[in-house]
C-alpha cells in the first residue's frame, strides 16, 4: 500500500515534469525558437523536424496584431495565436477546444452563425462584437476563408479589432460636426455680412447721390481736397462760375481763378490750415466765367477719421459780392452823414457855449442846468459822431495822425482824472509808478484807453471798482483796465475786435454800435501794438494794449 502511493506519487511527478516539459514545447514551437524536435517513444528516439515555410508563418502568425482563430464544422476552435487568447482574455490552453460562439456575447449570436453558414460557401466578412473577460465589449471584424487541412477543410477567421478604428471614427464624427456645425456659422455670419455689405453699399451709395445732388444744387461753390493740397472734386456750380472744365482742373491752382491782389494770402492761409488742420477762411475775389470779379467767402473744414487723422477738406466758397457792395455802399454814407452831421453839431456845440458863456444877464439855475444837460449830450453825440467818421476813415484807409514821443504814465492818469469827472459813482484804482515813454499819438492813444474804461463801467453795473495798471514787458509796455463785469466767452471775445460787432445779451442790454473796440485795435495796431482781452462769462474782464518802449 505504501509502495503504491509512492509508486502513484512518482508517476504525478513525472506526469507533472512531461506537461511541463510539452507545455515549453508547444510554446517554443509557436514562437519559432526550435525547427525540430525529438520524442520520445516506445520505439526510441525519434527526430521531427518543422518545414522552414511553416515556421515562418507560424511565427508571423503569433506575432500578428489580428487574433487568428480556425474553426471546424461544428464551431469549435481547433487553434488560435496568443492575440485571440489575449483579445478574448482568456489563457491559451482554455481557448483551444473552446466553441467560438462562447466568446460572443448575445446580441451577436445570431450574425456569428449567420457569418460562418455563409462562410463556409465563400469568403466572408463581418462585424461582430467579442466579449472580453474584463465586462468590455470590443467591435471586431470577423474575416472568414476555408482552408484544406489534412483531416478536412477548417474555417480560419482573422479577428481585427476595431475599436480604436470605432473610437476615431466616432472622433471623426465629431470632428465632422463641429465642422458642419462652425461651417453652418460661418454661412450665417457670410450671408449676414453680405446682407449688411449690401446694406451699407446702398446707404453709401444713397449718401453719395445725396451728396452730389446737395453739392449740385446748392448756390455755393464747393470743392475737395486732400491734406496734401490737392483739389480733387468740384460741384457743378464751380464749373458753371468759373467757365473752366474738368480738363482745366485737371491740375489745379489758386491762381487760375484767385484774384491777383488776394492770392498770395489766399495761400498762405491754405498752406497753413493744410498744416495745423486748422479751419481755412478767407475773403477773396473769384475770376467769372466773363472775366468779372466777385468776392467770396471761403471756409473749409477737414473731415477726421476716427484717429484724428485728417482724411479730406470739404471747402465752400459763398459769393458775397452783393453784401460787399452794400457794406461799401453803407460805408459810404456812414462817411457821408457823420460828416454831414459833424458841421451843424460843431455849431449847435458854439451856440450852447456862447449861451453859457452870456455875461450881460445873470441866467436863472434852471437854464444853467439845461445847458449843462445839453452840452453832456451834444458830447455824447459828438463822440458818436467822431467814431463813425473814425470807421468810415479806416475803411479807406485814412485813418491819419501825428506821432510824438510821449509818457503812458501820464496820459493814464488824466484819463483817470477825466474817467472820475464822468463816472462819480465808480471807483478807479490806480498807481501810477514810473512813466513809461512811447511813440504815439496822445489824442487817439487816450480815445483807446477811454474807450476801454468806457465798456468798464458799461459792462460792470454791479461792481462799481475798476483797477487800471501800467506795467513794463519786455520792450512794451502794457496798459490794463480790469473789471468785475459780466465778463466774456472764448467765442466772444474772438469776435469783439470786428466791426459794429455786439454781443446779443438782452439781460445785460446797454447803447451801444460795437465800433470802439473796432476803432482802438485799428489805432494800436497802427501804433505797430497789440491789443487783447482775458476774460471769462460772469468773472469780469481784463483788455490790454500793449505798445513798444522808446
Ligand atoms: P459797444 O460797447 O459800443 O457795443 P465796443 O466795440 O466797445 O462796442 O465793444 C464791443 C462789444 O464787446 C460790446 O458790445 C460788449 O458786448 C463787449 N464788451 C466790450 N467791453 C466789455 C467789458 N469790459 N465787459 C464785457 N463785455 C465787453
Amino acid at each position: 500500500m505504501e509502495q503504491n502511493s509512492k509508486d502513484l506519487l512518482n508517476e504525478i511527478k513525472e506526469l507533472r515534469y512531461q506537461l511541463e516539459e510539452a507545455h515549453d514545447t508547444i510554446n517554443a514551437i509557436r514562437t519559432g525558437q526550435v525547427d525540430a524536435l525529438i520524442v520520445k517513444d516506445d520505439t526510441g528516439h525519434q527526430l521531427y523536424t518543422l518545414k522552414t515555410a511553416d515556421q515562418t508563418y507560424r511565427v508571423f502568425i503569433e506575432k500578428m496584431s489580428e487574433g487568428a482563430v480556425t474553426i471546424n464544422r461544428d464551431g469549435i476552435i481547433l487553434y488560435c495565436n496568443t492575440r485571440f487568447a489575449l483579445m478574448a482574455d482568456t489563457p491559451l490552453e482554455k481557448t483551444i477546444g473552446m466553441p467560438l460562439a462562447s466568446f460572443v456575447p448575445e446580441s451577436s449570436q445570431n450574425k456569428l452563425r449567420e457569418l460562418i453558414y455563409n462562410s463556409w460557401e465563400e469568403d466572408n466578412r463581418q462585424e461582430i462584437i467579442l466579449k472580453d473577460g474584463g465586462g468590455k465589449d470590443m467591435h471586431c471584424m470577423f474575416s472568414c476563408n476555408t482552408i484544406e487541412l489534412d483531416n478536412g477543410v477548417a474555417l480560419s477567421i482573422i479577428i481585427t479589432d476595431l475599436s480604436v478604428l470605432k473610437e476615431t471614427e466616432k472622433q471623426l464624427q465629431q470632428r465632422n460636426e463641429q465642422l458642419e456645425e462652425s461651417r453652418a456659422n460661418t454661412e450665417k455670419l457670410n450671408n449676414t455680412l453680405e446682407a449688411t455689405v449690401r446694406e451699407r453699399t446702398g446707404d453709401l451709395l444713397i449718401s453719395r447721390e445725396h451728396f452730389k445732388l446737395l453739392t449740385n444744387n446748392i448756390l455755393q461753390m464747393t470743392w475737395t481736397n486732400l491734406p496734401t493740397g490737392i483739389v480733387n472734386s468740384f460741384n457743378q456750380r464751380w464749373y458753371d462760375y468759373t467757365g473752366l472744365s474738368k480738363d482745366d482742373t485737371a491740375s489745379f491752382e489758386w491762381s487760375q481763378v484767385v484774384h491777383p491782389d488776394d492770392l498770395k494770402e489766399t495761400l498762405i492761409r491754405y498752406e497753413t490750415s493744410l498744416k495745423t488742420g486748422e479751419i481755412f477762411e478767407i475773403e477773396n475775389r473769384y475770376r467769372r466765367y466773363d472775366g468779372v470779379y466777385h468776392w467770396h467767402l471761403n471756409r473749409s473744414n477737414p473731415l477726421k477719421n476716427d484717429n484724428g487723422d485728417i482724411i479730406f477738406w470739404v471747402g465752400t466758397a459763398t459769393d458775397i459780392e452783393d453784401q460787399k457792395q452794400e457794406m461799401d455802399r453803407k460805408d459810404e454814407f456812414i462817411g457821408i452823414a457823420s460828416h454831414e452831421l459833424k458841421t451843424p453839431l460843431t455849431s449847435l456845440k458854439g451856440y450852447l457855449q456862447l449861451i453859457a458863456s452870456y455875461k450881460k444877464e445873470e441866467l436863472p439855475p434852471v437854464i444853467k442846468q439845461y445847458i449843462g444837460k445839453a452840452e453832456v449830450s451834444i458830447n455824447k453825440l459828438q463822440t458818436l459822431i467822431n467814431d463813425l467818421l473814425d470807421v468810415s476813415k479806416i475803411k479807406a484807409g485814412r485813418l491819419e495822425y501825428s506821432i510824438a514821443e510821449l509818457n503812458i504814465t501820464n496820459l493814464v492818469s488824466q484819463c483817470i482824472e477825466n474817467a472820475e469827472h464822468v463816472y462819480p459813482a465808480y471807483i478807479f484804482e490806480y498807481e501810477p509808478g514810473q512813466p513809461y515813454m512811447v511813440k504815439g499819438n496822445a489824442e487817439r492813444l487816450e480815445q483807446v484807453l477811454m474807450n476801454l474804461v468806457n465798456n468798464a463801467v458799461k459792462y460792470s453795473q454791479n461792481n462799481k471798482i475798476v483797477t487800471i495798471s501800467t506795467q513794463k514787458r519786455g520792450n512794451n509796455v502794457r496798459v490794463s483796465v480790469h473789471d468785475n463785469g459780466i465778463g466774456l466767452s472764448k467765442d466772444q471775445q474772438s469776435k469783439i475786435f470786428e466791426r459794429f460787432y455786439r454781443v446779443e445779451d438782452k439781460k445785460n442790454m446797454t447803447s451801444g454800435l460795437g465800433m470802439g473796440l473796432y476803432i482802438s485795435n485799428e489805432i494800436i495796431s497802427n501804433h505797430k501794438g497789440t491789443i487783447g482781452v482775458e476774460s471769462e462769462p460772469g468773472q469780469g474782464s481784463t483788455f490790454y494794449f500793449e505798445l513798444p518802449l522808446v
